[in-house]
C-alpha cells in the first residue's frame, strides 16, 4: 500500500528522531565548517536541535502540522545565533504559514514547504542557487519532489528523491566558490569542501526518509478529535 501522508503526531516523532540524528553529527559538521569557516556549525546544529527535540516533547499530540514545525523553528531560533541559526530556524518556521489548515504532510505539502524554504533563504541569506549555501541542497530537493509528485503521491518516494537530490547537491557545493557570507573572502581555498549547511539539510531529509521507512504504516494515529477539544 502506498503511503501518501504523515500525520501531525507522526511529524512530531519524525522531527524528534531527526533532532537526535543531528545532535550526533556535531563532530562531522564542525569538521566540515572548520575547513572553510570557524568550525562551529556542528555546535549550532546540536544546540538548535536539542531545543527542537525538547520542544517536540512539550508540544501536544493534538497540535496540527503547522504548529509542530512552527514550534520546532522557534525553539531552534531561541537558542542559536549566527546566520545559519537564523536561516535554519526560519526554514522550519516558514512551514507554519504554508502548512496552515493542512491535516497531514503529503507530497503537495512537502513541495509547498520546500518552496517556502527557498524564498526564506533567498530573503534572509541573500543567496541564489550556485552560491555554495544550504539553498543548493533545498533547491535540488524541491526540483526532485516536483518531478516525483508529478508521477506519484507516495510520500516515502518523494522524500527518498528529495534526500538523494540534496545529498548530491551538497557534494556538488564542493566544486563551488562561496558567493555570500564570511567564507566568500576565502576565494579558491573553499574548493574541495562542501557547504556544511547543505550537508546538514541533506541529513535532515535523509532522517525524515529513514524515519518513514521504519514507520511504513500510521503507528501514531491522530488522536480522536474529542480528546483534543
Ligand atoms: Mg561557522
Amino acid at each position: 500500500m502506498v503511503r501518501t501522508t504523515i500525520g501531525a503526531p507522526e511529524l512530531r516523532e519524525m522531527l524528534r528522531f531527526t533532532a537526535e540524528v543531528l545532535v550526533k553529527e556535531e563532530p562531522r559538521l564542525n569538521a566540515l565548517d572548520a575547513a572553510i569557516g570557524d568550525g562551529d556549525h556542528g555546535i549550532t546544529v546540536r544546540v538548535g536541535f536539542q531545543a527542537v527535540k525538547k520542544s517536540m516533547e512539550s508540544t501536544s499530540a493534538c497540535a496540527d502540522i503547522a504548529t509542530m514545525v512552527g514550534n520546532a523553528g522557534r525553539a531552534f531560533m531561541g537558542v542559536t545565533g549566527g546566520a545559519i541559526g537564523i536561516i535554519l530556524g526560519k526554514m522550519l518556521i516558514c512551514g507554519q504559514e504554508v502548512l496552515k489548515g493542512r491535516k497531514a504532510l503529503g507530497v503537495d505539502e512537502l513541495q509547498r514547504w520546500l518552496e517556502a524554504m527557498k524564498s526564506t533563504i533567498a530573503t534572509v541569506g541573500k543567496a541564489k542557487p550556485g552560491d555554495k549555501t544550504i539553498l543548493d541542497a533545498v533547491h535540488a530537493a524541491s526540483v526532485a519532489v516536483s518531478i516525483s509528485s508529478s508521477e506519484s503521491k507516495d510520500i516515502a518516494e518523494a522524500l527518498l528523491a528529495a534526500s538523494h537530490a540534496a545529498k548530491w547537491a551538497a557534494s556538488e557545493t564542493a566544486n563551488m566558490l562561496c558567493k555570500v557570507g564570511r567564507a566568500s573572502r576565502l576565494g579558491e581555498r573553499v574548493l574541495g569542501h562542501p557547504d556544511p549547511g547543505a550537508v546538514t539539510f541533506s541529513i535532515i531529509l535523509d532522517s525524515f526518509y529513514r524515519w518513514l521507512v521504519e514507520h511504513p504504516i500510521e503507528t501514531y494515529a491522530s488522536p480522536p478529535l474529542d480528546s483534543c477539544a
